[in-house]
């Protein structure tokens, strides 16, 4: 990560989750399939729907870990 311009990295870390952005990006999650990385794709990275549906499969998912 950066911080203040200042290259920093972050470690151990046993799991990195991703919340982010608008229009859903598949390059990480066909990265992490063809590694065969264990990760979920839940809420509206799936498929734009309504917020029960994102934080029950965000609640599924973390119980899964
Ligand atoms: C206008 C509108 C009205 C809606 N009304 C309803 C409603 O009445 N009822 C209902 O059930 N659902 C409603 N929805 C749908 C609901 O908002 C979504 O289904 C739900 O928010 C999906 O949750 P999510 O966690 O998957 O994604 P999000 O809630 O979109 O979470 C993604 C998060 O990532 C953050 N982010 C984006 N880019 C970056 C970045 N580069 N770095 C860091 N963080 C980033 C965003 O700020 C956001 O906080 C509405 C959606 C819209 C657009």
């Amino acid at each position: 990560m950066t911080k203040k311009g200042e290259d920093l990295k972050l470690e151990p870390v046993n799991q990195v989750i991703v919340a982010v952005g608008v229009t859903p990006r598949s390059t990480l999650k066909d990265m992490l399939a063809k590694k065969s990385i264990r990760h979920f794709i839940i809420g509206d990275a799936a498929a734009p729907r309504r917020i029960i549906e994102a934080t029950t499969e965000g609640a599924k998912a973390a119980w899964e870990i």
